[in-house]
């Protein structure tokens, strides 16, 4: 009858209120875990430096001060821990804006080649530090002109081929290569480093995550990097990916849309 069909659907309308509410519940709580694991993963990576800041000044506080060698390696020692800070907090900034939308791409045409050049020049006292060689595989003979916020691409090559020394092995290399697709370019930076174990791979992009947090960290490293890169490319509009042998290598492409 009219009654039972009207009432079967207010039952089918009131069930089905109930369930968007209990997902929106589960989202809520979601996001409450996830700044929840934030805020535990910012205190304890900013308590590493602050507590070895602490021990410094109390070794020189109690007659390390009398000793112009104990002073010299205290100070510097110090000095690198208010580095490490100083780049936690900038990778704090960055995530914070990227992921809430409010970081606003300056789109413009450029030479990507041309950047990867200026990137290797930042970086060379890196790798020469780590003897490692950085290249460009079949360099193009002429500008290859993209379009995108060109700072934030920088930051991405940046934090690549950074990663690419780091976890390189001595001697090694971190090779970039160009290739025409369609509508973009894709980059590769390829280095024959440590290698990333495959049961790794899916997470790596996520923020905090590092496969071997002492070495990571010896390295400078706050596990914030690639979820930048992603967040960036992907404010682009393109993709990212990466595969890797372990004790062999690893490669990360990306793609930017090339200028017309
Ligand atoms: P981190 O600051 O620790 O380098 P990233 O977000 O840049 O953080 O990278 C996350 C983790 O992925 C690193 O801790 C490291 O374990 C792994 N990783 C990233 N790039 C490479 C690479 N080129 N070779 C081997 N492992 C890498």
């Amino acid at each position: 009858s009219d009654s039972t069909n009207l009432l079967s659907n207010v039952k089918f309308e009131v069930e089905e209120w109930a369930k968007a509410q209990m997902k929106e519940i589960e989202r809520l709580k979601e996001l409450e875990r996830y700044r929840k694991d934030f805020v535990g993963n910012v205190s304890h990576e900013l308590k590493t430096p602050i507590f070895n800041i602490q021990g410094y000044i109390l070794t020189l506080l109690e007659g390390g001060l009398d000793d112009p060698k104990i002073n010299m390696l205290y100070l510097k020692r110090t000095e690198k821990s208010i580095d490490r800070m100083i780049s936690i907090v900038e990778d704090l900034e960055s995530i914070t804006k990227l992921e809430s939308g409010e970081l606003k791409l300056n789109m413009v045409k450029f030479d990507i080649v041309k950047t990867v050049k200026d990137v290797f020049e930042i970086e060379q006292w890196q790798a020469e530090e780590r003897n490692i060689s950085l290249k460009i595989v079949n360099p193009p003979p002429k500008p290859v002109f993209v379009k995108g916020d060109r700072n934030r691409i920088m930051e991405v090559l940046i934090n690549l081929i950074i990663n690419g020394i780091k976890y390189g092995k001595k001697q090694g290399y971190v090779h970039v290569s160009f290739h025409d697709l369609e509508d973009s370019i894709m980059v590769e930076v390829t280095d024959n480093g440590i290698g990333i174990e495959k049961k790794h791979l899916p997470r790596i992009f996520e923020r905090f995550y590092r496969v071997d947090k002492s070495r990571s960290r010896e390295q400078g490293g706050t596990g914030l990097g690639l979820s930048i890169v992603k967040h960036i490319i992907e404010a682009h509009n393109q993709s990212i990916n990466v595969r890797s042998v372990i004790d062999q290598g690893t490669t990360f492409n990306f793609t930017i849309e090339k200028a017309k």
